[in-house]
């Protein structure tokens, strides 16, 4: 029996803790069929539009123990994480597995999922992760159009421009609700730490849309500004996939640290782009995948015209960040090749930069404390009066 939440933030919290717990309530209530999604390219809202229950996979807290002899040591804690949720059942609650082409590891871990996972259907769309080649919208848009036939035969139902419109509307929404508090951020408020900020993003990929658009309604319009103090001005960047840990996030803010922008998968990254609603639905989706890695640049992706290492400067400008943190997951391969550029970048412009590899289990949460207070040291000698943000 589910018993109402005393605040949209508890009923948050819940579902981003036990996503299968939420996933179970949900079925039980709807009759309905929930999927597993894998990050970070899957249009979630094709799903909705056959009235599945689209969910993002995240990492959960469990030790990895059969995942570890299923891929090898030197794949990301994610992808190991994933193969052990599959070889334990802790997947079983998912009707079928929808993904689109991402990364290497992820792939690996996909064909671990697929084999563990028999009489379930599982599809892999190959993405095109070219992002600026003449022909890419046209590949995208035929992808697309894939992930809507797969979805429709999967569901049996017609995904409809009707429905899908109205599946990108509610999405746009969400995303909307979500960037309101994150642009808040970034102009002085601190209401909410980022291990909230993270909560919310992480609980709107696992629950239905609309109950979550619901919920962050009350957010918003109780939310009342909290000036932001003089700790010192932090941008988080990378982490793709799944959350950062959040004792790490409440680290960086035991030490004298603010954050107020980031560009993590759990963050700015989700929620930056929104789909053109009076654009024919299946365009409007391959308009969102190529102008979101224009708004905010990834690293699985290849394209000639945008940088990350620009963007991130342009970010730390617009909020007026003082240091940036890189979250660097162990063994993130699109992420390590992107780092020389981004020192090169934050360092010529005098931007302290500090790396943190984080993995599945194992942080060492006291000798990162070391590092992070020992860099807000230095970056407040001889402290200019508080940076006002430009944008
Ligand atoms: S992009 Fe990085 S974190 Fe994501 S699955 Fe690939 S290696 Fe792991």
């Amino acid at each position: 029996m589910e018993h109402a939440a005393a605040s949209p933030l508890e009923a948050m919290t819940r579902a981003a803790e036990d996503p299968a717990g939420y996933v179970e309530q949900w079925k039980a209530r709807t009759g309905g069929r929930a999927i597993a999604v894998f990050p970070m390219n899957f249009p979630a809202e094709i799903a909705h539009a056959a009235g599945l229950l689209p969910v993002i996979v995240q990492e959960d807290r469990n030790p990895i123990t059969l995942g570890n002899n299923l891929l090898s040591e030197f794949n990301c804690g994610y992808s190991r994480n994933l193969a052990d949720q599959a070889a334990t059942g802790r997947l079983d609650v998912f009707d079928g597995f929808f993904m689109a082409d991402h990364c290497i590891q992820l792939i690996g871990a996909a064909d671990v999922i697929r084999e563990l996972t028999g009489g379930r259907r599982f599809y892999l769309g190959q993405l095109i992760s070219s992002m600026n080649d003449p022909w890419t919208p046209e590949q995208a848009r035929l992808t697309m159009t894939d992930f809507v036939a797969e979805l429709s035969s999967f569901a049996g139902v017609e995904i409809t421009d009707e429905r899908l419109r109205e599946s990108i509307k509610t999405y746009n929404r969400g995303r909307k609700l979500l960037r309101t508090l994150y642009e808040q951020r970034r102009s002085g408020d601190s209401r909410f730490t980022s291990g909230e900020l993270q909560t919310m993003v992480k609980s709107s990929m696992v629950m239905q849309r609309e109950e979550h658009n619901a919920l962050m309604e009350d957010l918003v319009a109780q939310s009342s500004a909290t000036p932001r103090d003089d700790r010192v001005r932090v941008h988080l960047s990378g982490h793709f996939c799944h959350a950062p840990k959040p004792e790490l996030l409440a680290l960086i803010e035991e030490s004298g640290g603010i954050v107020v922008d980031d560009d993590l998968f759990h963050g700015a990254r989700y929620i930056s782009t929104d789909a053109d609603e009076s654009a024919s639905p299946v365009d409007a989706l391959v308009g969102q995948y190529l102008e979101r890695n224009v708004n905010v640049p990834c690293p699985t992706r290849a394209q000639s015209d945008v940088d990350w290492d620009a963007y991130l400067l342009n970010a730390v400008h617009s909020s007026g960040a003082e240091v940036v943190i890189s979250l660097l997951v162990k063994y993130c391969e699109p992420h390590m090749l992107y780092l020389p550029e981004l020192r090169k970048a934050l360092e010529a412009e005098g931007i302290p930069h500090l790396l943190l590899e984080t993995e599945h289990e194992g942080i060492p949460l006291e000798t990162m404390r070391t590092r992070i207070e020992a860099m807000f040291e230095q970056a407040t000698r001889g402290r200019a009066p508080t940076r006002v943000p430009t944008a």
